[in-house]
């Protein structure tokens, strides 16, 4: 460590020192808050401890925010805006426990979502990861057939092992639909690398209208399809949402909503010609 005397200390270079140490909440905050400390008669390490809390604090927000973006996660889909009481075979507790807890994560363990559309499969996915990212974890959620062709076009260029490596920085990859992917699409197989790439290391949320069953239309032959099943199941979560269509149940909702309002239109316009209803 240099001995630079005290006496040249010059805080007027502070702004060039914190730009040269990278600390800007530092550079931000040190004028007030080095006059409060003045004032206060603060121990001069309280304040340097001050200091450094803020910019520490300012990071992890930075840092939480530029994961969120990444995640590319469906924007208003969280566990607050999740109805459990529509899904009966769902269990809030348990959700909650999986949206809090991160051992799951820890662990590469995956979790599965089965059900027919519309149930809230998708919603609950994002919200899961919404979750891991306010909880510092690296999310990305993506429809299958969106990761299947870009895995397919690595595999073209014989990049296909990085390109399943570069996704090992996301702790949790949100695979959306998957059972919408078809072998005929050609080189499905790209999902089953993954598959095994993260097996045991990195979790995978899986969102299906089928389960296991129908799956062999995913993978090109059925040994594929039950390695694929094996290994995401050894290590998982297998929730099953057993529900009507959340969809076609507050589309019904509106439809009745809009009836009623011209049923009542129409009696206004009855009893009184001149009422404004608009
Ligand atoms: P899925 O992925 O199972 O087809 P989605 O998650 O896309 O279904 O849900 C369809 C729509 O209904 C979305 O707008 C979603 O936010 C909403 N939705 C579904 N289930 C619920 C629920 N239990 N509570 C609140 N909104 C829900
Ligand atoms: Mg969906």
């Amino acid at each position: 460590m240099s001995n630079t005397p005290t006496s040249t200390v010059d805080t007027a270079r502070l702004p060039v020192l914190l730009s040269q140490l990278r600390l800007p909440t530092v550079a931000l905050l040190w004028p007030a808050l080095t006059e409060t400390a003045d004032r206060e008669s603060w121990p001069a390490a309280k304040t340097l401890a001050a200091l450094m809390e803020h910019e520490v604090a300012e990071r992890a927000r930075r840092r939480t925010a530029r994961h969120l973006l990444e995640a590319r996660l469906p924007a208003g889909k969280t566990l607050d805006l999740f109805d459990f009481a529509a899904v009966s075979s769902i269990s809030k507790a348990r959700i909650t426990a999986l949206a809090e807890g991160d051992s799951w994560l820890d662990q590469g363990t995956n979790i599965l979502l089965f059900g027919p559309p519309g149930v809230g499969k998708s919603h609950l996915a994002a919200a899961l990861g919404h979750a891991m990212v306010a909880a510092r974890y690296r999310v990305l959620f993506t429809r299958t057939t969106d990761l299947v062709q870009q895995l397919q076009a690595a595999r073209q260029e014989l990049k296909l092992a990085t390109a399943i490596e570069k996704l090992d920085k996301y702790h949790l990859l949100v695979l959306d639909d998957l059972s919408y992917v078809r072998k005929s699409q050609a080189e499905t197989s790209v999902i089953f690398e993954l598959i095994s790439a993260r097996y045991e290391r990195r979790s995978l949320l899986i969102t299906a209208n089928q389960p296991f069953g129908a799956w062999d239309s995913i993978f090109p032959d059925p040994a594929m399809t039950v390695a694929a099943i094996d290994r995401l199941v050894h290590h998982s979560i297998i929730l099953e949402m057993n529900a009507e269509s959340y969809r076609r149940k507050s589309a019904e909702i509106k439809l009745r909503r809009k009836l009623t309002g011209s049923a009542v239109k129409a009696t206004l316009a009855e009893t009184s010609p001149t009422a404004e209803v608009s």
